[in-house]
């Protein structure tokens, strides 16, 4: 065990605890105590705090009750918002190996941006405070960007918990689909489902996503498989990116599965694919995606390349679900045709790993779909990263084969089932991610310039991320530089 890792690495004798610090912060600075509640102390004195030794101040928001804020500082704006005392800061750079980590940390925000991140020792020259900056008290807990959820099939009506009762029971998912489950139960009850049903649905799984941590959300149609249905889902992301601080990435995925009306006609249901749901939905920017499920049983390559050259035609950016069943060539296809991302990837070949790192694409790997199925056969994360792939991790949330949407969770499989370190986790499920959405200079890191979405943990030792599993790490959320989740009163321990 690394010696920064140990309690032994603290000398405890420097800090004070929380409550002198604040005592000691209002005898110093004359600061009215009346006004306890928005007392927090200034720069100099969270740099005494012990930042591996949360506590529990009754305040931990306040507003700095000080007009002439951080006088030193060299920059012309004051913050809007400092989030201090941070243990371990995660910036998750984007173009780096390793997760920029930065103990005793500060991060400053303005205009819902990073403005500064850095060591809280040279926080006061760099970062300027003013009467309305809000101060955050991390207290010495672990902070990373966002969770960035790159692949989700978010948008159904209906659930199939009957189909897991038929899993456990024996039933393949090829048996169930063949007795009128799998995905065409969801479209059935998708097509029937109000309008104002799909939008409640919606919303409440991006609150528990962001409860989670999470603040983007990739999200595909794929239960429509019409003109109308498709619009109709992405319509109800459009609409419910406009209102909730999740945001949205919207994902054409009409080529799911070939629907009930168009069996043993997959030609003719390309056609309406090509000629009609992919020039309206891009006259329409309802996508920024477009995706195909291509895989034995699927759409073949012929199929999923027809589809994926309309798409990018029509201005969308690219991805697809492929060798899932079998090394059927989708990762190749996906680096011919310069895909951002490919996802499932658990049958790739060595050629397929070879050309997704040539062409720079991201492999989206879902282990929780392997759980849910019962299935012992992962993604080969190792060798597509000893390879130089980029791998991000996702959920696949979907109500028939990953009904979760505990991101957190599938760091933890990804650890004991692909070998990936908790370095290579908590970039798969951040700056990774982000990548797989082409959104790496926006989200999932925190350098100064990307979107302030931030988590705070319980937990004060990132080692803690994928080891402490099947729990909600998450202590607080902002979105944009705002306080937006707030798990302080529920989690009180490490
Ligand atoms: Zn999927």
């Amino acid at each position: 065990m690394p010696a920064q890792y140990g309690p032994e690495a603290v000398p405890r004798n420097k800090y004070l605890a929380q409550r002198e610090v604040l005592d000691w912060s209002v005898r110093l600075k004359g600061v009215d105590s009346p006004q306890r509640h928005l007392v927090v102390p200034v720069l100099e004195d969270v740099a005494w705090m012990n930042p591996r030794r949360p506590t529990d101040w009754s305040v931990e928001v306040g507003r700095v009750n000080r007009s002439e804020g951080g006088g030193r500082s060299r920059s012309a704006e004051p913050v809007d918002l400092m989030i201090a005392n941070i243990g371990e800061l995660l910036v998750c750079p984007p173009g780096g190996l390793d997760l920029g980590l930065i103990p005793n940390a500060v991060v400053a925000v303005r205009d819902g941006r990073v403005a500064w991140v850095g060591p809280a020792r040279r926080a006061s020259a760099a970062v300027r405070l003013g009467p309305e900056t809000v101060v955050f008290n991390a207290g010495g807990r672990v902070v990373m960007p966002g969770l960035v959820e790159c692949h989700t099939h978010l948008g159904f009506a209906g659930h199939r918990a009957a189909e897991f009762q038929a899993r456990v029971a024996g039933w393949s998912y090829d048996e169930i689909a063949a007795g009128g489950g799998g995905v065409l139960a969801t479209v059935r009850a998708t097509r029937t489902a109000h309008r104002e049903q799909l939008l409640r649905n919606v919303r409440c799984h991006l609150d528990t996503m962001l409860g989670f941590g999470i603040t983007t959300v990739e999200a595909k149609s794929g239960y429509g498989l019409t003109v109308e249905d498709e619009l109709r889902l992405l319509e109800v992301y459009r609409e419910v990116d406009r209102s909730h601080a999740v945001d949205i990435v919207p994902t054409l995925l009409a080529a799911h599965v070939v629907p009930m009306e168009y069996r043993g006609r997959p030609d003719r249901y390309v056609d309406l694919v090509v000629e009609e749901i992919i020039p309206e939905v891009a006259q329409k920017r309802l996508a920024t995606f477009c995706d195909v499920y291509c895989d034995q049983g699927f759409f073949d390559l012929d199929h999923s390349r027809r589809i994926l050259e309309a798409a990018r035609a029509n201005g969308m950016l690219l991805t697809l679900h492929g060798d899932q069943m079998a090394d059927s060539g989708g990762a190749v296809l996906a680096a011919e045709l310069e895909a951002v991302s490919a996802s499932r990837l658990e049958q790739v070949g060595e050629e397929g790993i070879e050309r997704l790192a040539e062409a720079g694409v991201v492999a989206q790997l879902l282990p929780g779909t392997r759980l849910s199925l019962g299935r012992s056969e992962f993604a080969p994360a190792r060798r597509l990263m000893d390879n130089g792939v980029k791998v991000a991790l996702s959920t696949d949330f979907n109500p028939g084969t990953c009904y979760t949407e505990n991101l957190w969770l599938m760091g933890t499989m990804a650890s004991c089932y692909m070998h990936m370190d908790v370095t290579e986790v908590v970039r798969a499920l951040t700056c990774h991610a982000a990548a797989s959405l082409s959104l790496d200079t926006e989200v999932g890191s925190l350098q100064a310039g990307h979107k302030a979405d931030v988590v705070v943990l319980d937990m004060d030792d990132h080692l803690q991320i994928p080891y402490h599993f099947g729990i909600n790490p998450v202590r607080a959320v902002f979105k944009n530089g705002t306080l937006t989740v707030d798990h302080r009163e529920k989690r009180t321990q490490l």
